[in-house]
């Protein structure tokens, strides 16, 4: 035995599989020429960040357009930031967006697919095959350094103007002799692993990167820790590991990596095994006074997930808009492509942007309204009913309350052309129409705002005459034109055009005499349509509200 091997079997007696075991147990998939196999790799700290929902849209995106697998890997070895429970969590926020994985991390009790435990946390067994192997070869090494030792280091490295780090001759522990190696163990001194790199940071590596092209980044030599005290891998040898052995093909992860892929290209050289394609993902930004900077979970609502599902942004409004902010041409092909499926788009890396993705929260806003204009009634209706059930007892009562009348209301000026854009997100639903019922309508008369320009009598005298001569039973052109003539008998001009010219020989124009009616039957200045308004409630209904109203002027 070696040197190297006598260590290898010290330090992991126990591990008794090889690298050829885990290649045999998790082999090769067999998919068809150019399917990709994506992944998305949450650590679970407590909330969906907008970036990682866009991340992951685009990972799964990407392996769904080439008949490939996309799969979900919970990245939970930084024990210290993990939110428990969160896991599942972030599951949940992801299929509400329709994004479902075809296999991986499911919940913390359940996994499907052939290449797990899909978990971090369950694959130490796993990492300690491939850390064992890196030792026999001479690759790996136990570092005994103190946190002291380090801190010394890094002072000393500032002082010296160096890099910082543990590479070259600051690397203490990388040549320490087999017997002090083995004495140490004995002795009971803690320690890590830590690969051997055999790099020169004065060497430029040539590196390629689905979207930024060709690239030189400086070669590493840093011996970084690959095992922690706690028995867990750090991020970069987790990614070694999971990524060869659940066949990666293209890793599609935020730009924040970029910089660590020189690392990342040693460990799987010295693994001899050949590296997934990268493609690092722009990371969204916030234009905040002028200047550029990330979307932070501290400072912006838009920067949780969470936000935008109790707010009611519809999910395709928001996938849409992400799916703009994916590929700058995207927004073209919508507009030439109306009625296609978003999905039918087919994303390429070559149309993502290099700096940064600019959240733009206004355009969110617009495809909301946009598209929830464009929902069938039965559509709106259901959705409206399920995101009432979680974020508004409020409206979920009234929906259930009487669901036909619920649904007229939707209706109004629905399915047809240009439809109405009333609303972008289901919490505007209950605001906008609430004076629909009752018990809303009640409270709202209490503080009307009528046109102080129009006397309080002849608010009256147009209220009565309505009231008694009120026909519901006309197409809405000729409903307007009862009203124009309803006012014309008030001296209202019916045009506010004719009005502009000669003000002074009317009271008003047809527009106050549908707001003196809008106000006396919604409570508001603005609603829905008035003529919709009018039939759903009906003429008994509306009777009485003008009572109701005549009798508080
Ligand atoms: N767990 C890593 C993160 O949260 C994933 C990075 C990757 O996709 O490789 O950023």
């Amino acid at each position: 035995m070696t040197d190297y091997e006598i260590l290898a079997e010290k330090i992991f007696p126990d591990v008794l599989q090889s690298v050829d075991d885990l290649e045999k147990r998790f082999p090769k998939r067999n998919l068809k020429d150019g399917a990709m196999v994506t992944r998305f790799a949450p650590s679970p700290t407590g909330f969906l960040h907008t970036g990682s929902l866009f991340t992951s849209l685009v990972s799964y995106r990407f392996a769904k357009q080439s008949d490939g697998v996309f799969y979900i890997r919970l990245e939970d070895t930084d024990t210290k930031r993990e939110v428990s429970g969160s896991g599942t969590e972030l599951l949940e926020q992801l299929k509400v967006f329709g994004i479902t994985p075809d296999e991986g991390y499911l919940s913390d009790e359940s996994e499907v697919g052939n290449y797990g435990p899909y978990k971090q946390s369950n694959r130490a067994d796993i990492y300690k095959v491939v850390i064992k192997d890196l030792i026999k070869r001479g690759r790996a090494y136990p570092c005994f350094a103190t946190q002291e030792e380090l801190q010394e280091m890094r002072a000393k490295q500032e002082a010296n103007k160096e890099i910082p780090g543990y590479y070259g001759k600051y690397a203490i522990y990388r040549n320490t002799p087999l017997n002090e190696q083995l004495a140490l163990i004995d002795s009971g001194k803690p320690y890590i692993i830590r690969f051997k790199s055999m790099g020169n940071h004065e060497n430029k590596i040539k590196i390629h990167d689905e979207i930024r092209g060709d690239l030189e980044l400086t070669e590493n030599d840093q011996d970084i820790v690959i095992l922690k005290s706690d028995g867990l891998p750090t991020y970069h040898f987790a990614h070694l590991v999971d990524d060869h052995f659940m066949r990666t093909t293209h890793i599609t992860r935020g730009e924040e990596w970029l910089s660590s892929l020189p690392i990342h290209l040693e460990l799987f050289a010295s693994m001899g095994w050949e590296a997934p394609k990268y493609a690092h993902l722009p990371v969204i930004m916030k234009l905040d006074n002028g200047n550029r900077r990330k979307l932070s979970k501290r400072k912006d609502n838009e920067a949780a997930v969470s936000y935008f599902l109790e707010q009611g942004y519809p999910k395709y409004g928001f996938i849409e808009y992400l799916l703009t902010l994916a590929n700058s041409n995207y927004e073209m092909w919508r507009e030439q492509n109306m009625d296609k499926d978003k999905y039918d788009f087919v994303l390429s890396f070559d149309k993502m942007s290099l700096d940064g993705a600019l959240f733009d929260f206004k355009k969110v806003q617009n495809i909301s309204k946009e598209l929830m204009a464009r929902r069938t009634t039965e559509e709106i209706v259901s959705e409206a009913l399920d995101w009432s059930s979680k974020y508004s007892k409020e409206l979920y009562d009234l929906i259930c309350s009487d669901k036909a009348y619920f649904s007229e209301i939707m209706s109004i000026e629905r399915n047809k052309d240009k439809p109405r854009k009333d609303y972008e997100k289901y919490s505007d639903i209950l605001p906008i129409i609430n004076f629909f019922y009752d018990k809303y309508y009640n409270e709202l008369i209490k503080h009307l705002e009528w046109n102080e320009a129009i006397s309080k009598d002849d608010i009256k005298a147009l209220l009565v005459d309505y009231r008694d001569n009120m026909n519901l039973d006309l197409d809405e052109e000729t409903w307007f034109n009862d009203i124009k003539a309803l006012g014309m008998r008030h001296n209202f001009c019916d045009s506010v055009k004719i009005w502009k010219k000669n003000k002074e020989a009317y009271k008003g124009h047809v527009g106050d005499v549908s707001e003196i009616l809008r106000i006396a039957i919604t409570g508001k200045k603005q609603s829905p349509n008035l003529y919709y308004v009018l039939k759903i409630l009906g003429k008994e209904r509306s009777v009485e509200r003008i009572n109701q109203v005549l009798d508080l002027i």
